[in-house]
């Protein structure tokens, strides 16, 4: 199976921008979040349990210690000998000027970092960030900033408590493509409130906007979450496989030529994962994809 007959993958980007594998090892800086200690909100977006989406982090604490030992693991592998420091959990940009350089900085001289990806929200990335981030990509390294939106649906976004809007993730890509930062954007596929094919609008009105890579995946229930309750409730409706697989099919073939896809699909964890169960098997989801796109 060779997705990259029909998808233009990150790890490709990669392999041809520098010549041989690189990976991403992530990095937990103990960020929090303003949708959590109060700022915007304090029970977060109602599908987050953050521990359970961000399955390759360590624990927080030393971010030298953590690359060299997710260095080691992924090195041994998968081979690499280059790799990008992925702030992932939480909100990564969420924290003063000095104390973000401080991280990103510590995470860059480690041997073999190449670059950083920061994930964060689309109303946490202010111009000073946006242009620390930017003065690293003048140095050479590799930086994306990946902003999580999930939909572009303002009803969608206030059932799921995000805590900002449409029209801040407009700002914000705005903003990061005039630092000329590389963007990459979260949508999930079958949140509460839509269709799976509403997903296709989000992605449409994404790459409108520009941006240079997407992330998906399909959403996934966990527990310790407010959706965790509404499933119980019979007020979540379980996304299938075949209509995951439909709709991503639909979304690479009418991909813009270049527009990378950082994930295809996200591997439901077994010690916090309710539903649905198929997202544990990551190699079906892919096969099926793969079986749509041969035959589309
Ligand atoms: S998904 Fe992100 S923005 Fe939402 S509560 Fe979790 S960490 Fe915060």
């Amino acid at each position: 199976m060779d997705m990259t007959r029909f998808v233009n993958t990150f790890g490709r980007y990669l392999r041809q921008k520098y010549g041989e594998k690189v990976h991403k090892v992530s990095v937990n800086a103990s960020f929090t979040c303003p949708n959590r200690d109060g700022s915007k909100g304090i029970g977060g977006c109602t599908f987050c349990n953050n521990a359970s989406f961000s399955p390759g982090s360590t624990k927080a604490g030393d971010i030298s210690e953590q690359i060299r030992q997710a260095q080691e693991k992924v090195g041994a592998r998968t081979g690499a000998k280059k790799f990008i420091a992925y702030f992932q959990s939480y909100s990564n940009t969420y924290g003063s000027l000095e104390d973000l350089k401080r991280y990103y900085d510590e995470a860059l001289a480690q041997p073999g970092v190449i670059g950083l990806a920061v994930g964060t929200r689309p109303d946490c990335v202010p111009d000073p960030v946006l242009k620390l981030l930017s003065g690293y990509q003048d140095q050479g390294y590799e930086v994306w900033l990946e902003l999580g939106l999930q939909s572009s649906f303002d009803h969608t976004l206030e059932q799921i408590n995000r805590g900002h809007s449409y029209s801040d993730y407009e700002d914000a890509v705005i903003r990061a493509k005039k630092y000329g930062l590389k963007l990459c954007t979260h949508l999930i596929v079958g949140l509460p409130g839509e269709d799976p094919e509403d997903s296709l609008v989000s992605f449409d009105r994404v790459i409108e906007l520009g941006v240079d890579a997407i992330k998906i995946h399909p959403l996934h229930i966990v527990k310790g979450t407010q959706m965790a309750r509404q499933w119980r409730k019979g007020e979540v409706r379980e996304l299938t496989m075949e209509s995951y697989t439909d709709v991503l099919a639909k979304m690479i073939l009418r991909s813009p030529e270049g527009l990378l896809f950082h994930r295809l699909t996200g591997s439901g964890e077994r010690q916090y994962l309710l539903s649905p169960e198929w997202t544990m098997h990551k190699w079906d989801v892919l096969g099926a994809l793969y079986k749509k796109l041969e035959t589309s």
